[in-house]
């Protein structure tokens, strides 16, 4: 339910509604929707409801709760469970009379010795280093938050937690422990029709973290963050902007700061403030055609290959799909299938669709299309589940000349797929659909 009201396009900026204009008299908290550009003045949102963009629907506050304090409560467990998910024994294979164990690391330790140097540290930073720092981010700025004043009148120095917090929000779908566990749960069921698989204490120190996680970003409240971080000196100099052009607003804590010029930065997380990102379309117009054209190789080369007793078998990503079928892995097959084929085709073709759109100034199923961006950005890492499999296979099946398992170049392909299209989902400004839309109505 919305509870939110219509802000007019420029707020009058005088006394203390000119220095914290997202303010305005303790009860409402003037905010610019990241989606659609619209600025909106929040009321305080009533415990059952949540306070969404009214134009586009975009959820903008919950209801004020002590969220902080649970929120803070979670990362602390999962940062100490983080330590023996990363040194403890991950899974244990036994075949033939071999006992092979890995830990977490060992998926990058055999993509490195088998030479794809840069898949290695792709899965290093996905799976183990942007987990820990975006947690260890949280958590700072948790803390933070809780030891200092909330504000500090006359102060106008910028909080550094305002960059920290950024920071974290910029790593976040970068940090795929979930998708990792669900790489890991697809092996591990893969694995079990060749050899005893056995899971051991960091495996489950990793579904414990997973859950942390998710529990986290379930309770953790942006909105709430930045309210509680301090506001620096808001820039004076009054910017003299066409009429109805967008005026500007932080893209990261949704701060309206209307009087900023070229170059400033928000005074709450000194993120640069533009109105809209630059070269937005034809940025991410290249960044779709690279996507479709890699999206080729990714398809036919193979990605891996298993040796076994001297004879080797390549397999593609859909080859690996119907192996999943036949040994009766209907479930995983489907989710390989959509995550690793349906999804970033999709994405590809829904960016198409709203940059078509977009130049065409179509103000048709707008609220649809920007709902459209919200999932295209949300579902993209979930299509690294085939490369966090393919790299814990690596390094467990490796029984001398018997049985192997290598990676075949076509899984670079597939990788350059998924980041492509995760950075050119990031790279769209959907509030351009919106400008466009306005400017031929
Ligand atoms: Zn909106
Ligand atoms: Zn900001």
């Amino acid at each position: 339910m919305t509870v939110i009201e219509r802000a007019p396009q420029e707020p009058a900026p005088q006394d203390r509604a000119a220095r914290e204009p997202h303010l305005e008299d303790g009860a409402h908290e003037l905010v610019a929707c990241p989606d659609c550009g619209l600025w909106q003045r929040l009321r305080r949102v009533p415990r059952g409801f949540r306070a969404e963009c009214r134009r586009c629907r975009k959820g903008l506050a919950r209801p004020h709760s002590r969220t902080l304090d649970v929120s803070f409560a979670l990362v602390t467990a999962a940062l100490l469970v983080w330590v023996p998910t990363c040194v403890a024994p991950f899974m244990i294979v036994t075949a033939d009379g071999a006992v092979r164990t890995s830990a977490l690391t060992s998926g990058v330790q055999g993509l490195w010795a088998a030479g794809f140097l840069s898949l290695a540290v792709l899965v290093a930073l996905f799976s183990i280093v942007v987990p820990w720092i975006y947690l260890a981010l949280v958590a700072c700025v948790l803390a933070g938050i809780r030891i200092r004043p909330l504000r500090q009148p006359g102060s106008d120095a910028p909080s550094p937690l305002g960059t920290l917090y950024r920071w974290a929000l910029a790593l976040r779908p970068w940090a795929m422990i979930e998708v990792f566990l669900l790489g890991a749960c697809v092996a591990y069921s893969r694995m079990q029709s060749v050899a005893f698989v056995s899971i051991s204490t960091a495996g489950w120190c990793l579904i414990a973290v997973t859950v942390l996680l998710l529990l986290l970003d379930a309770c953790l409240d942006d909105r709430a963050v930045w309210r509680a971080l301090p506001i620096g000196r808001m820039p004076q100099a009054a910017a003299p902007s066409r009429p109805g052009a967008p005026l500007p607003a932080c893209h990261v804590c949704h701060l309206p700061v209307p009087q900023a010029g070229a170059g400033d930065r928000c005074p709450r997380c000194q993120a640069r403030l533009v109105t809209r990102k630059p070269l937005s379309i034809r940025r991410t117009w290249s960044l779709v055609l690279c996507g479709f054209l890699l999206y080729i190789p990714a398809n036919l080369m193979p990605v891996v290959s298993i040796e076994q007793f001297g004879r080797v078998e390549p397999s593609t990503i859909l080859g690996g799909v119907l192996e999943l079928l036949r040994d009766g892995l209907w479930p995983l097959a489907a989710i390989v299938f959509t995550a690793s084929i349906t999804i970033p085709l999709a994405k590809l073709c829904g960016l198409s669709w709203n940059l078509f759109l977009t130049q065409r100034g179509s103000a048709r199923f707008l609220v649809g299309r920007t709902r459209l961006h919200r999932v295209v950005d949300l579902v993209g890492r979930w299509s690294n589940i085939d490369v966090f499999m393919v790299s814990i296979t690596v390094a467990l099946v490796q029984f001398g000349a018997l049985t192997r398992v290598r990676v075949e170049s076509g899984m670079i392909a597939f990788v350059a797929v998924v980041i492509v299209t995760m950075i050119a989902a990031r790279s769209f400004d959907s509030r351009l659909m919106w400008d466009a839309a306005g400017e031929q109505a």
